[in-house]
């Protein structure tokens, strides 16, 4: 049985890796501040001998004997993560930094969630990991952009300087059951708009990319890299390259709950990224990862997860 900590782990992909890790025996420490995240989402392991809860920011420091950190905390949807930038970034960055010490002195591996917002708007299609990205240091999106490209310069530090076992891995859209119906991300506001026949809000003309991955696959990924070898540090990209427009995706999700509802196009957000796609040859090679579930198996879940709570 392995101690582990998971901060940000009542948040949506938190839950589901707190979920595996407690059924796969282990002794988890869920971590979270709630700012997010939801004790709903991870009532069905509470009161299990091998679960904890603890209520803590990880801008302060924390102290426990565990063998694996896996760093999640931290504001994930583009309106959550705008609502404070600063403490976003605050959160990338103190989180790292006090997990890294934490990992330092219990001597345990960490793996930070980085994501492919470190890619930015990318120039390079698709993005494979040497790919240094297209980022806006001052735009809206950059507290999280910045945030977690400097975690991910924290992490390699910590390990370059005092040999710490480092995982990193950047998490393309991800997407399931479990999804904050708040958070405005796009797979769960067009399909509580389809769901409640409201007009479904593309922005844009929809026709910019994304890679939508299903959160088993994810967590699937998440496990196995960190028990890859020491050597293996990341950055590895772990996303599914199957890539839709918008406005496939809003066609798939209409089809599927049988909608009644319209397109409406809205403006498009600011520094809005046009695509996105993973090169997951590094997770194949190194992991022998890559993910399982089709875009229409996912979101059939999805759906029906959100059939019982709209
Ligand atoms: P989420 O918002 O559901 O979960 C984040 C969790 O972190 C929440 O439970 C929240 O309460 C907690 N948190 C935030 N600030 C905190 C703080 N200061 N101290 C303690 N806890 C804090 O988002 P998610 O989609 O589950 O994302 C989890 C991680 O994965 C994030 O680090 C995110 O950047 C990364 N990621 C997610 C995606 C995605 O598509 N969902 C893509 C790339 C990377
Ligand atoms: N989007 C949209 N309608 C919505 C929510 C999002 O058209 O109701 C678009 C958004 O502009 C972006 C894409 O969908 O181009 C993915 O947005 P999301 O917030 O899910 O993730 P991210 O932009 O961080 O990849």
């Amino acid at each position: 049985m392995k101690r582990i900590l998971v901060t940000g782990g009542a948040g949506f992909i938190g839950s589901h890796l707190c979920e595996r890790l407690v059924d796969e025996g282990n002794d988890v420490i869920c971590l979270d501040n709630f700012y997010t995240g939801r004790k709903e989402n991870v009532w069905h392991l509470i009161g299990k001998p091998n679960f904890e809860i603890v209520r803590h920011d990880v801008c302060q420091p924390y102290w426990a004997e565990i063998d694996e950190i896996y760093n999640l905390a931290c504001p994930a949807s583009p309106i959550h993560y705008q609502l404070d930038p600063i403490q976003t970034t605050k959160t990338s960055f103190f989180g790292a930094y006090y997990m890294l010490g934490l990992a330092k002195r219990v001597k345990c591996k960490i793996l930070q969630a980085s994501t492919s917002e470190v890619y930015g708007d990318p120039a390079v299609h698709p993005q494979p990991e040497p790919y240094w990205g297209h980022v806006n240091p001052i735009g809206v999106r950059s507290c999280y952009d910045e945030g977690k490209r400097c975690a991910e310069t924290l992490f390699i530090d910590y390990y370059r300087q005092h040999n710490v076992r480092i995982k990193i891995i950047r998490i393309f859209n991800t997407y399931g059951p479990r999804m904050a119906k708040n958070d405005g991300r796009v797979v769960s506001n067009l399909i509580i708009q389809a769901l409640r026949g409201e007009p479904i809000t593309i922005y844009g003309d929809g026709s910019q990319t994304r890679s939508f991955q299903y959160i088993t696959d994810l967590v699937d990924g998440m496990i196995r890299m960190m028990a890859s070898g020491d050597d293996f540090t990341g950055p590895v990209n772990i996303g599914n390259p199957g890539e839709f427009t918008i406005l496939e995706l809003a066609e798939k999700i209409i089809a599927m709950t049988a909608s009644k509802s319209r397109i409406e196009f809205r403006p498009l957000p600011e520094d809005d990224p046009k695509t996105r796609r993973p090169d997951i040859t590094l997770a194949k090679e190194r992991l022998g990862w890559e993910p399982k579930v089709s875009l229409e198996e996912g979101l059939k879940e999805t759906i029906a997860y959100f059939k019982t709570v709209v």
